[in-house]
């Protein structure tokens, strides 16, 4: 999933200031699971930001959507009504959904709630941590599932360096040593021998920059 967290009040503020009336979108999918796009977090945002003008002896109108996905024209042209009603969106997307609104509205200025931070998965409740960095060359298969290129602080592809320690990493004694945790998932799958493989250095040209996917044709 995408992980993202809310920007900062006063920056929101600072983005919007100037507008009267505002579309506050949230997003049904990744950042609702990470409670920081999701409708409630949209209804809180815009009582946070009714206060704050009216505060200053401003006045500010908003409505309020969430829709299943930011980052599908489809589902963002469920907008267009309310939008006709707004002189700026304020999107509560990643970073991909705020350009798809961008895109489909091209006339009206749209504004990013949030910051993008990575693609991860929930570590404890509240809690997100970053697990893939979309390389383009997954080795996934070959490293117990454990993706040395996030969670090793060195990205380190070939066993871990001289600074682990009892199973920690050097970098961050908190953190344990992905070096260690990929041994041990090996170690439990009998798959040990993969410890002795070499993996070349990275192919940074797995993926160019805008990445692109095309669809196998069956
Ligand atoms: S190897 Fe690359 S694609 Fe696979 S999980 Fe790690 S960063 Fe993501
Ligand atoms: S201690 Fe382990 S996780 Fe930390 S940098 Fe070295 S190999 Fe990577």
């Amino acid at each position: 999933m995408i992980v993202a967290e809310r920007k900062p009040l006063e920056e929101i503020k600072e983005m919007i200031a100037g507008y009267k009336r505002i579309l506050i979108v949230g997003c049904g999918t990744c950042v609702t699971i990470c409670w920081a796009g999701g409708e409630k977090e949209v209804g809180i945002l815009s009582s946070q930001l009714r206060l704050a003008f009216g505060k200053d002896g401003n006045e500010l109108l908003t409505s309020e959507v969430t829709i299943e996905r930011q980052c599908e024209r489809e589902m963002v042209e469920e907008l267009r009504d309310k939008v006709q009603e707004v002189e700026a969106i304020l999107s509560l997307g990643c970073g991909a959904g705020v350009q798809t609104i961008a895109e489909v509205f091209e006339e009206t200025p749209v504004y990013p709630a949030l910051n993008t931070k990575f693609v991860g998965m929930p570590e404890r409740e509240g809690v997100w941590v970053e697990t893939c960095r979309a390389c383009g060359d997954c080795l996934l298969g070959e490293t117990g599932g454990i993706c040395p290129v996030v969670r090793c602080a060195k990205g380190l592809l070939n066993g871990p360096c001289g600074g682990t320690k009892r199973g920690k990493c050097e970098v961050d004694p908190e953190k344990d040593c992905a070096w260690t945790l990929i041994y041990r998932r090996l170690e439990k799958q009998g798959r040990l021998d993969l410890m002795r493989k070499y993996y070349p250095p990275r192919n940074f040209q797995a993926v160019t920059r805008p990445g692109k996917v095309e669809a196998l044709q069956a």
